[in-house]
């Protein structure tokens, strides 16, 4: 790269990447600016944007109403700390927030990035457990194939393949994990699918704490969708059995999925809701998590009677301001006939790859699209196929995907899928 910064070369030597390594380590390509659904490249190429930074920049970058959202808040308070103080900002996103998800989640805690949200309600779940005089149900149980974020607590719900829970097996805590429902969205429902969850309840109920589980889409874990009928099912053995019902809409909350929220697909509701990507547009990390009245109020009048739990950054305010003007930016939209316009387009775009030898499957759901591979892909070379051919997609493992700003054009998107079926067409 001839045209790369000078300090360029300085990156490859001594800074971290995500899940990356300092010998030898896969290109990353410099960025000077974003606008959009694009992003700017150092040597002057420009990009179109595939990934929405990893979920998060549903409506693009260097939106005209978040800049200036940050910019209003910067003049009067950039962050003051959230212990004995608040603020305008944090108590109108909490309301926002509390009004647009699934009934019943209303309260709130801000959290600073997604897989503390996810600390928070695992927290929440057992501290709930530990003053209702239950101390012995700490574990969680989960599927297989989840992402749940990549601190301890969180980790130890991943998958436990691709989490990599063999290098940390000593401090990690034990779960419980069963097998993802294999009916997947579109296709015919198979009550069967909840066996192996009922299975693990009648074994484990009693050691249990809480299920945790990505509603619809599992993320990170493998970019699968299944059916919604499962959703419908895990809250009915959850109250069954008594258990609380963690539902972790990091990546899937703000319409991704075609509806404003996974659990929505379903029309159920958890105990406890993590959110967090989307939640700025991919300004600023922000997190929250949701908890229903039993919850917080077991929190609030049982055992020490408060929730041990307080970030310094704690509802940030130009992160809460910026999330009230991209939660206002989404609703002022038809974000539900755009989603379903880029499903189309995805849908049709992807479908050929089907024919590849080298394709496992195709499947589309929302505003994501995703090719899985039989073979994982050459990470040094694939990125860079990408960019020859003009645009941001980043594979992992098996899969190729996109999930695009909610402001990518038709004509963008097909950009994106041909630039797909090429690379995938290519492979040897
Ligand atoms: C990304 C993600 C997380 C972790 O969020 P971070 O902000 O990266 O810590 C947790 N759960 C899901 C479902 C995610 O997609």
């Amino acid at each position: 790269m001839s045209d790369a910064p000078d300090w360029h070369a300085y990156d490859r030597a001594h800074v971290w990447h995500p899940y990356s390594t300092l010998v030898d380590p896969a290109p990353v390509f410099p960025v000077v600016g974003a606008s959009g659904t694009r992003l700017h490249l150092a040597d002057g190429s420009e990009l179109i944007d595939g990934m929405a930074s990893w979920w998060s920049a549903i409506h693009g970058y260097n939106h005209p109403v978040l800049n200036e959202a940050i910019r209003g808040q910067l003049d009067s308070m950039a962050h003051v700390m959230f212990g004995g103080l608040t603020h305008e900002p944090a108590v109108e996103l909490a309301r926002q927030l509390i009004d647009l998800t699934p009934a019943g989640l209303d309260y709130v805690f801000f959290a600073d990035s997604g897989s503390v949200a996810v600390e928070v309600a695992i927290k929440m779940a057992l501290q709930y457990r530990a003053v209702r005089g239950e101390p012995e149900r700490q574990r969680l149980l989960t599927l297989r194939g989840g992402y749940h974020g990549d601190t301890f607590g969180a980790m130890a719900v991943c998958d436990p393949v691709t989490g990599m829970h063999s290098l940390f097996s000593g401090v990690l805590p034990q779960h419980v994990f069963v097998d993802r429902p294999a009916s997947p969205f579109h296709g015919e429902w198979q009550d069967s699918d909840l066996d192996p969850l009922r299975r693990a309840l009648k074994t484990h109920a009693k050691d249990l704490a809480a299920v945790i589980l990505e509603p619809i889409v599992q993320g990170a874990g493998g970019m699968y969708f299944y059916h919604p009928n499962y959703l419908v099912g895990v809250r009915q053995l959850c109250d069954e059995f008594g258990l609380l019902l963690i539902a972790d809409e990091i990546a899937t909350g703000f319409g991704r999925s075609g509806e404003m929220f996974g659990c929505d697909h379903a029309q159920i509701a958890p105990d406890i809701l993590c959110l967090g990507k989307g939640l700025t547009g991919g300004y600023l990390t922000l997190a929250a998590t949701l908890a229903n009245h039993d919850v917080a109020q077991t929190l609030s009048s049982e055992g020490p009677g408060v929730f041990m739990h307080g970030p310094t950054f704690m509802a940030n305010p130009l992160a809460c301001a910026c999330a009230r003007a991209s939660i206002g930016v989404l609703l002022a939209s038809d974000w539900r006939g755009n989603i379903k316009r880029i499903e189309n387009k995805l849908s049709a775009g992807l479908e050929p790859a089907r024919e590849f030898a080298a394709v496992a499957d195709v499947r589309v759901l929302g505003a994501i699209g995703v090719i899985e591979l039989k073979d994982p892909v050459d990470m040094h070379a694939m990125p860079q196929a990408f960019v020859d051919r003009g645009v941001w997609v980043r594979p992992f493992g098996r899969l190729v995907y996109v999930m695009p700003p909610y402001v990518t054009t038709d004509a963008e998107l097909a950009t994106l899928t041909t630039a797909m079926l090429d690379v995938v067409a290519n492979i040897a």
